[in-house]
């Protein structure tokens, strides 16, 4: 057994057949057509389920969709979710604060996933930057900034998605 596996290596090393099938993969690629994205004014195509900055939506009457349920805190992997909750006159919840140190975030969506009510969402934006040390916080004035910005997106991203979850 072992000498034909050795007679087949020296066979193959003899005859150069991996040169051969490696050469036949680049002369492939050679003839094909060239693809080349010039960054920054040409992108390339987005999935649905892109997972860029985060967001938080409304309802359509403009009523905050996080209830602080802190279940996106909790599943965070990251530890990159504050929360703060407050109790308002009517017994219903709401934030009163709610950071993501986006330093720490894995962009792994796993908060998205664990939200009752669809509040917090990954949009399609990947292009940001920060200013000055204190800037990688984002907090929740600016996350419903976001979505109020990017609701049509969001809603058509998960309409398009709902069917594969
Ligand atoms: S995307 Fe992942 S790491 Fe980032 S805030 Fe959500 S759960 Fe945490
Ligand atoms: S964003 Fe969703 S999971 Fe996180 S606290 Fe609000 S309702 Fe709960």
């Amino acid at each position: 057994m072992r000498i034909t596996q050795n007679f087949r290596h020296y066979l193959r090393a003899f005859l150069l057949t991996e040169l051969i099938r490696g050469l036949a993969v680049t002369s492939r690629h050679l003839f094909a057509r060239k693809i080349t994205v010039r960054y920054p004014e040409e992108k390339t195509p987005q999935s649905p389920r892109f997972r860029g900055l985060h967001a938080l939506r409304r309802y359509p009457n403009g009523e905050e969709r996080c209830i602080a349920c802190k279940l996106c805190e909790a599943v965070c992997p990251a530890a990159c979710i504050t929360i703060d909750s407050y109790e308002r006159p009517d017994g219903t919840r709401r934030t009163s604060l709610y950071d993501i140190d986006l330093f720490k975030c894995i962009y792994c969506g796993f908060c998205e996933e664990a939200c009752p009510v669809d509040a917090v969402v990954l949009t399609r934006i990947y292009e940001f930057h920060y200013e000055k040390r204190g800037d990688n916080v984002i907090h929740k004035e600016q996350l419903l900034g976001i979505g109020d910005r990017l609701e049509a997106q969001i809603a058509a991203d998960r309409a398009a998605d709902a069917p594969y979850r």
